[in-house]
């Protein structure tokens, strides 16, 4: 066996209770879907697992004074089912409805996926591109803290799951008009690696003639899910059109550092869809205004 004691929680004070008893040597689980496999291989150990999965006041996502609330426990089949984030930030519906196979978005939640910290794991990419922030719990107390400063590098987050635990993220929707977008390149439509993710927000004054806020997501180009910042910079501070939007994916190909992969392509290839996958995803996001307009 890989671990030696197996518990499962009722809620989060238990949880955390688990993890203090055993000063370090208790590691959460949920869905499972990244951990029993890096437990199989060695990559990771651990002489207990505590068992969140079955917390249900953990499984939420709900409108809140402005704010749109998401329990880490959510898995991504509720994200990708949810109407409300359909509606108000579809990136993150888009974005976990793309993740593995339905098995696996049965179980997996969208808290472990950021724990484990890929840089093109796919709710992180959505996540970042809503500037989104998370709420973390342990003995200690509560603290949040932004996406932006939750990865250290590859598979390294600055979330230590042996003594403290993600209990949700959270992002506004308002005031103004928010749109939003997705982009994946993959080789195939299920179960692949994504060759580039792309996440744009862009908030928008009522006659939608300029942007007040613009956030834009690529991965993985760099260690971490990247900010195009330079990117958001230009589609903040120029008119809106199709001259501005194109200026910003180049803007976003020039701050990707991507390396030559077997699996992904040449750094050179990955820079390129950069540009056409920004410029893509914009444009989609924009269409929902367009529509809006029509309507
Ligand atoms: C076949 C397959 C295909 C996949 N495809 C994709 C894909 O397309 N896109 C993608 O992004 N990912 C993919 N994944 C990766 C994985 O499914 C996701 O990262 C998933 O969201 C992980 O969530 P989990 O609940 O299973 O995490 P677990 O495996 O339970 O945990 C992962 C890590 O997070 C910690 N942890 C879990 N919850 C919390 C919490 N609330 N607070 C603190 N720490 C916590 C654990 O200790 C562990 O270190 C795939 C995996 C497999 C096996």
């Amino acid at each position: 066996m890989y671990w030696e004691k197996y518990y499962l929680a009722r809620n989060a004070p238990e949880a955390l209770d688990l993890l203090a008893q055993f000063e370090g040597q208790a590691r959460l689980i949920a869905g499972g879907t990244d951990l029993v496999i890096q437990l199989r291989e060695g990559q990771k150990r651990a002489r207990v697992l505590v068992d969140i999965s079955g917390i249900e006041e953990m499984q939420y996502i709900k409108e809140d004074n402005g704010k749109i609330r998401i329990g880490a426990l959510t898995t991504h089949r509720q994200l990708a089912a949810s109407p409300l984030l359909r509606k108000t930030a579809p990136v993150l519906a888009q974005a976990a409805a793309s993740v593995g196979s339905p098995q696996i978005r049965n179980v997996g939640t969208v808290g472990g996926n950021i724990v484990n910290a890929q840089p093109a794991a796919d709710t992180a990419v959505a996540l970042m591109a809503l500037d989104a922030t998370a709420t973390i719990i342990s003995a200690a107390g509560e603290r949040e803290v932004p996406l932006t400063g939750l990865f250290a590098g590859v598979g390294k987050s600055n979330i230590d799951p042996t003594r403290e635990m993600i209990k949700e993220f959270s992002f506004d929707v308002a005031p103004g008009r928010l749109v939003s977008a997705f982009g994946r390149i993959a080789r195939r439509n299920a179960l692949a690696l994504p060759v580039l993710n792309v996440g744009v927000s862009l908030a928008c004054d009522r006659q939608a003639q300029n942007l007040q806020k613009a956030c834009v997501c690529v991965a993985p180009v760099a260690p971490v899910p990247l900010r195009a910042t330079e990117a958001e910079q230009i589609l903040i501070n120029e008119p809106l059109n199709d001259r501005t939007l194109r200026a910003a994916a180049e803007a976003a190909a020039r701050s990707a550092r991507p390396r030559d992969s077997r699996l992904r392509g040449s750094a050179e290839y990955r820079i390129e869809l950069v540009r056409v996958m920004t410029y893509r995803t914009l444009r989609n996001a924009l269409q929902s205004l367009e529509g809006d307009a029509g309507a």
